[in-house]
C-alpha cells in the first residue's frame, strides 16, 4: 500500500503531496487523516496522509513511512478538502492549513495508550501489561510493533490517546506586552508575536494567544525570559452561575414568528438575518438549533470571542444540557481537547464557539449559524488567513444545510447579496422588549470652534453630562483611536519625531521621559528642540482620552470619572476593576477608547457621547465607512438598554457625511444605499475581491523593482481587474525592511490563479518575501 503525504515544510517544493510506502505492519492502521513521520531529504518530517492507494506512478526513490504519529485519524476527508480550499483561496500552505484544523493539544506531545479489551493476546505483549488493562504505547519496544499492530487489527487491542494534563488548572496565565522594554527579540517569530500583541493591544490569556496567533509556548517563554512580555497568573473564577441559570423560553412575537417559519431546514441556502440589537435573534437561533436536533442532525454556532461570556454560555447550557460543547478561551488546552474528542465521538450535538470552532468535527450538520457576521475577527489575521464565514458556506454546501448570518449592521456586500437573491433576507426591525433605540443628536464641531470653544466637549455635550450627573445616571464618553498614543510634534514646522529604522513616529513615555519605537525598540531621550527647524515649540500630542478626562473634570470636579484605555489598563485585572466600579455605580462617567464599545451592558447608562466621529472615517481601508457606522451604532447601543431612555451625542466636523446622518437615525438601509454606490464606483466588494500583496525587502531599489515586476505580471493577465501600485506601505520602513503594497481588485479567476502561482515563489527567497492578505 502507498500513501500520498503532505509534508510540513513551508516552501514551494513541498506544497504538493509525495508518495510513500506504507510498511506492511502499518497497513490497515494508517488511514487518511493520520499524521506520520517520513524521511524527507536528510531529515525526518511530519506529514499528513491525504490518500491511501494500491499503486503508485512513482518509480524511483520511493521511501517508506518511518513511524505513525496518530494511530487514529485526526482529520477526515471533509477537512482535507477544506484545507486544500484554504491553501488555494487564502494563499497559504497546505500543511499550515491542515495543522490549523487539529486541536492544539495534538500539536504538542501527547500520549498514545493501548487498551487490552479481550482475553487473547500474543505472549510477547502480555508481559508488558503486567496487571494493567491499559498502558502507554511507549512501553512497547519498537521491534514488537509489527505484532502490536497485528493485535490491533485482530481487535484484541484498542488505541486511544491522552494528553498529559487533564486536571483543571486553578490559575490561568495572562500575557502582558511590556512596552518599557528596550531592544528587539532575536527571532523572527518573537518579533512577529510582539507585533501581534501590540496589535491586539490588551492582555490576553496564554491559551487564546497560542490559539489565535499560532505561536508555541516556547516563543512566549523566550520573550518572557528576555523581558519583552510579562506573564502573570490569575485565579479562574468558578462558573457556578452556569448551572444555576434557569431557562425561560419566551413565546415568539409576531415578527420573530414570521422569520422563524421562513427558514427551511434541509437545504443549503444562506440566510441573512438583519435584526437590530435586542430584536431577539438569539432566541431564534436556539429554536432553529432545537429543530435541527429534533430532525436528528447537529448544529454549529459561531460567535465572536468577546460574546462568549459566562452569561451566554449559561443560557445555552440551560436550554440544551449535556448535548452541547461551548469552546471558549477560558478552557485549558486539555479541556479543549476533551471537548474535541466528545464532538468527534458524536457525544455532542451542538457546538458553540469562536472562529476556530468552524473546525469542530461534527459529521451530520443540520444548521450553521454565524452571529455578528460583520465582525472582522471571523478572518484569522495570520497564516492561514482563512475566513470562518467562507468555510461555513462550504460546510453548509457539503451537508446541504442552511447557513444563517446574523447582524444588526451587516457588511454592505452581504446585504447586497441578500437583496439580489444570492442570500435570503430575514428582518427583525424592532427590539423584542418594545424599547426604542436611543435618540441621537449630531453636534457640528466647526461651529463650536467658531464660537471659541477649544475643549473636546461641545456645549450641548457638557450640558447633557451635567444633567445626567444631576439625575444620578451614568454616561460614557467614547474617543475612537487606533494603536498607540502620544507622539512628539513641532508646533512651528509640523515635523514629527520618527524612528530612523521604521519610518513611524516614536511614542512618548512620560515615566522615563523617553521616546521609543514600538516596532524595533529604538529609544532616545525626549527631544527639546526640533531637528528640522530648531524651534523649541515641541509638544507631545496626547492620547486624547486624557484631554477628554480633564475636560470632564473641569466641568464636574465633584463627579467620579474613570478612564478606560491602554494607558490606564495594563492588565486584565485593571479592566475588570474599572468595569465593576462603573457597573456598581461607584463612578459617574466613563471615558475611554474602543474598549468601551465591547459589549458592556450597564443598566444605568443613559448618555453616550462620541467625542470625534470622524477619526473612524479616515482609516485607509475600503470599509472605513462601514466600520465607522458599526462603531457608532454599537456605542449608541450602550445607552438606554434597561428601563430609562438613552441619548447619544455624536460630535463631528463633518455632520453632513452620510455615515453620520444614517448612524444618527439608526438608518441601516439609508447607509447601505449610499455605501453600495460608493463600493460600485470604487470597484470594492461585492464588485471585486480586494487582495493586498506586500513586497518586503532590505534593499530599497531591489524591492521596488520586484514589486513592479509582480504588478506587471498581474496586469499582463488581467482583463477587467484593477491592479493598483506598487506604492509605499503605510509604514514604509519597518525594522530596516522596506514594504511595498500592490492592491489587486480581482474580478477574474485568472488573476487569482496568477497570485496563487506567484505566492510560493517568494516564500523561501532570502532577499524578498511577500505576504498576501484578502481584505
Ligand atoms: P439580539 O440577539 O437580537 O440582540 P436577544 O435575543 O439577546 O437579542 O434578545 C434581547 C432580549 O429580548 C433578551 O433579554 C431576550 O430574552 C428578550 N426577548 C427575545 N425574544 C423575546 C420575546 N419574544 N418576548 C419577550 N422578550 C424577548
Ligand atoms: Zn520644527
Ligand atoms: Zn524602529
Amino acid at each position: 500500500m502507498f500513501a500520498e503525504v503532505i509534508i510540513d515544510i513551508k516552501n514551494k517544493q513541498v506544497n504538493k503531496s509525495f508518495d510513500y510506502i506504507i510498511p506492511t505492519y502499518l497497513e490497515g492502521i494508517l488511514h487518511v487523516g493520520c499524521r506520520v513521520k517520513v524521511p524527507f531529504g536528510k531529515l525526518k518530517r511530519t506529514g499528513y496522509i491525504l490518500k491511501t492507494k494500491e499503486s503508485t506512478e512513482v518509480t524511483r526513490g520511493l521511501k517508506e513511512i518511518d513511524e505513525a504519529i496518530d494511530l487514529k485519524p485526526v482529520l477526515n476527508e471533509e477537512f482535507i478538502k477544506l484545507a486544500e480550499y484554504i491553501s488555494i483561496h487564502d494563499f497559504s500552505f497546505y500543511a499550515t492549513s491542515l495543522e490549523t484544523m487539529i486541536p492544539q493539544a495534538l500539536r504538542m506531545k501527547y500520549e498514545k495508550t493501548i487498551k487490552w479489551v479481550t482475553n487473547s493476546l500474543d505472549e510477547s505483549l502480555q508481559k508488558h501489561f503486567k496487571t494493567k488493562k491499559e498502558i502507554s504505547f511507549n512501553t512497547i519496544p519498537k521491534e514488537l510493533e509489527p505484532i502490536l499492530f497485528k493485535e490491533i487489527k485482530l481487535g484484541n487491542l484498542v488505541i486511544d490517546s491522552r494528553i498529559k494534563r487533564v486536571r483543571k488548572e486553578k490559575y490561568i496565565t495572562y500575557v502582558h506586552f511590556n512596552s518599557e522594554k528596550v531592544g528587539i527579540p532575536s527571532s523572527k517569530k518573537g518579533m512577529d508575536l510582539l507585533s501581534y500583541l501590540e496589535e491586539i493591544n490588551e492582555d490576553i490569556d496564554i491559551n487564546s494567544l497560542m490559539n489565535d496567533s499560532g505561536y508555541s509556548k516556547n516563543v512566549i517563554d523566550t520573550l518572557a525570559k528576555n523581558g519583552f512580555i510579562d506573564l502573570y497568573k490569575k485565579e479562574i473564577e468558578p462558573e457556578e452561575d452556569i448551572k444555576n441559570y434557569i431557562d425561560k423560553e419566551v413565546s415568539l412575537n409576531r415578527m420573530q414568528e414570521d422569520v422563524y417559519h421562513s427558514l427551511k431546514l434541509g437545504n443549503e441556502k444562506t440566510y441573512l438575518l438583519h435584526g437590530v440589537t435586542g430584536s431577539g435573534k438569539t432566541e431564534l437561533y436556539m429554536r432553529w438549533i432545537k429543530d435541527s436536533i429534533h430532525s436528528g442532525k447537529e448544529a454549529l454556532m459561531l460567535v465572536p470571542e468577546i460574546s462568549l461570556t459566562p452569561q451566554i454560555t449559561a443560557i445555552f447550557y440551560a436550554r440544551f444540557k449535556e448535548n452541547i460543547a461551548v469552546l471558549h478561551s477560558r478552557l485549558t488546552i486539555s479541556e479543549k481537547y476533551e471537548q474535541w474528542k466528545r464532538i468527534l465521538n458524536g457525544d455532542v450535538k451542538i457546538v458553540v464557539g469562536a472562529r476556530s470552532a468552524i473546525f469542530a468535527p461534527l459529521k451530520n450538520l443540520g444548521i450553521i449559524i454565524v452571529d455578528e457576521c460583520h465582525e472582522a475577527s471571523y478572518r484569522q489575521s495570520n497564516n492561514p488567513k482563512y475566513s470562518a464565514i467562507d468555510l461555513a458556506k462550504i460546510r453548509s454546501h457539503t451537508y446541504n444545510c442552511p447557513l444563517v448570518l446574523g447582524s444588526a449592521t451587516p457588511n454592505a456586500e452581504d446585504y447586497f447579496r441578500a437583496i439580489h437573491g444570492e442570500y435570503e433576507l430575514l428582518s427583525l426591525p424592532k427590539r423584542a422588549n418594545g424599547r426604542e433605540l436611543p435618540k441621537s443628536i449630531v453636534v457640528d464641531l466647526r461651529e463650536e470652534l467658531k464660537n471659541g470653544n477649544r475643549t473636546p466637549l461641545s456645549n450641548i455635550l457638557k450640558e447633557e453630562i451635567i444633567k445626567c450627573y444631576r439625575n444620578h445616571e451614568q454616561s460614557i464618553l467614547f474617543l475612537n483611536r487606533r494603536g498607540y498614543s502620544s507622539f512628539v510634534q513641532c508646533r512651528n514646522c509640523g515635523e514629527v519625531v520618527k524612528c530612523p529604522h521604521c519610518d513611524i513616529s516614536l511614542t512618548y513615555h512620560g515615566k522615563t521621559n523617553t521616546l521609543k519605537c514600538h516596532y524595533c525598540g529604538y529609544q532616545i531621550s525626549n527631544v527639546m528642540k526640533c531637528e528640522k527647524c530648531g524651534s523649541d515649540k515641541i509638544r507631545y500630542v496626547g492620547s486624547g482620552t486624557e484631554k477628554l478626562y480633564e475636560a470632564v473634570k473641569n466641568i464636574l470636579p465633584e463627579a467620579k470619572v474613570l478612564r478606560l484605555d491602554t494607558d490606564t489598563v495594563a492588565k486584565m485585572e485593571d479592566y475588570e476593576n474599572i468595569y465593576h466600579e462603573f457597573k456598581e455605580h461607584k463612578a459617574d462617567i466613563l471615558v475611554g477608547t474602543q474598549m468601551v464599545t465591547k459589549g458592556l451592558d450597564f443598566e444605568n447608562v443613559t448618555l453616550v457621547g462620541v467625542a470625534n466621529a470622524d477619526i473612524a472615517l479616515h482609516y485607509p481601508t475600503f470599509d472605513a465607512n462601514q466600520v465607522a457606522f458599526n462603531l457608532i451604532e454599537q456605542v449608541a447601543g450602550r445607552a438606554g438598554r434597561a428601563k430609562k431612555d438613552g441619548k447619544v451625542i455624536i460630535q463631528t466636523y463633518d455632520p453632513n457625511n452620510y455615515v453620520i446622518e444614517c448612524a444618527k437615525n439608526h438608518d441601516y438601509e439609508g447607509f447601505y444605499k449610499k455605501e453600495i454606490l460608493f463600493r460600485k464606483a470604487s470597484s470594492m466588494p461585492p464588485f471585486s475581491e480586494p487582495i493586498e500583496i506586500e513586497v518586503i525587502g532590505k534593499n530599497l531599489g531591489e524591492t521596488k523593482k520586484e514589486a513592479i515586476h509582480i504588478a506587471n505580471a498581474l496586469r499582463g493577465v488581467s482583463i477587467n481587474s484593477i491592479i493598483l501600485g506598487p506604492t509605499e506601505a503605510y509604514i514604509f520602513k519597518k525594522k530596516d525592511l522596506y514594504h511595498y503594497v500592490i492592491l489587486v481588485q480581482a474580478k477574474e479567476d485568472i488573476v487569482l490563479d496568477k497570485i496563487q502561482y506567484i505566492y510560493p515563489l517568494y516564500q523561501n527567497n532570502k532577499d524578498i518575501t511577500i505576504s498576501i492578505t484578502r481584505k
